[in-house]
């Protein structure tokens, strides 16, 4: 199928976007990557009036390193983010997760930006940012915002944006020598969503956990964290981890969905694998991808 007609415009400037969002409301959409937006509207299920593509805007693009943050700008290119030094640095648990985003094809034009306020919930970099506490600068023609990524997503498809505000970048804080990151899904062949996955991460100093954080996604609306399991994590010795008792927590806390290929209780089991390995990596045993 093809889309509906539409016009096109290519902004320069975050201004540029706001005067097209002045003039045709929530008839004019972001082209970021177009990896999601575009077969989306050729299979008709989205026929704005004007897409506004927005890769010569350069408060858009770049990873810097500020302070103890990383900075990512939301048309930073998968491809891009996944040849990082910085981010393999700063956000260990990013590069980690960026060759499962996909294919190539797909990494060469999608976008950091897009994929998460796409919001699909078997996205991975939704629950990387949850995981590591991100930032999210969102920008509109009355000014700009910073919201928590715990705040940056509301449900399947949907964010707390509205329709005249873009993502212009996101901050990651600075991973720490003594932090540990995990990452690691199940998928039916590599490159596709996953049926279940985790990003994990925790400081492990003397032996012992803490901060520990547990996301899960492609198991609910919106990528989910575990804060029983996290609470028994919490100052426990690696040595002496209870594993049972964490799946039991993890169990107690998200019931997951059955989707069209996976049932709930597949993903459950999906969920005890993946944190087992977790686990694994917080003691010093490797794990994850
Ligand atoms: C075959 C296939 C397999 C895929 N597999 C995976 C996978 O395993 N994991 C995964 O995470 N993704 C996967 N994707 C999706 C891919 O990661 C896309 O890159 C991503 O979902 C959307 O990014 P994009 O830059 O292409 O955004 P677009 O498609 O251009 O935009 C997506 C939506 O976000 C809006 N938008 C984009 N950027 C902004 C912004 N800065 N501010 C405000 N709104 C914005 C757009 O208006 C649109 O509504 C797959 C895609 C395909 C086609």
């Amino acid at each position: 199928m093809k889309p509906n007609a539409f016009n096109y415009v290519r902004a320069k400037s975050l201004d540029d976007i706001f005067s097209v969002f002045s003039e045709h409301g929530d008839e004019a959409k972001i082209l970021a990557g177009g990896q999601s937006l575009i077969p989306t509207m050729n299979m008709r299920f989205a026929a704005p009036d004007v897409l506004i593509d927005v890769s010569d805007v350069d408060e858009m693009k770049g990873i810097q390193v500020i302070d103890n943050s990383l900075r990512i700008g939301a048309m930073s290119r998968h491809v891009d983010v996944l040849n990082s030094a910085d981010v393999a640095e700063h956000s260990p648990l990013i590069s980690m997760a960026m060759p499962n985003i996909a294919h190539a094809t797909i990494r060469n034009r999608g976008t950091f930006g897009g994929s998460l306020c796409h919001a699909d919930p078997a996205s991975e970099l939704p629950a990387c940012t949850l995981a590591l506490d991100a930032k999210f600068n969102i920008a509109s023609a009355t000014g700009s915002r910073t919201v928590a990524a715990a705040d940056f997503i509301e449900g399947t498809y949907t964010t707390c944006m509205s329709e005249n505000e873009v993502l212009v970048s996101v901050d990651v804080p600075s991973s720490t020598s003594d932090t540990v990151a995990f990452f690691d899904e199940i998928a039916r062949r590599k490159g596709d969503y996953a049926m279940a996955g985790l990003a994990a991460k925790a400081t492990v100093s003397d032996g012992k956990i803490a901060n520990p954080r547990l996301v899960y996604f492609a198991v609910g609306d919106v990528a989910l964290s575990s804060p029983s399991a996290e609470k028994i994590l919490s100052g426990a010795t690696i040595t002496d981890i209870d594993t049972d008792a964490v799946c039991d927590a993890i169990a107690s806390d998200i019931e997951p969905f059955d989707d069209l290929t996976t049932s709930g209780p597949a993903k459950l089991a999906m969920m005890k694998v993946l944190t087992r390995r977790a686990l694994n990596a917080f003691s010093g045993n490797g794990g994850g991808s």
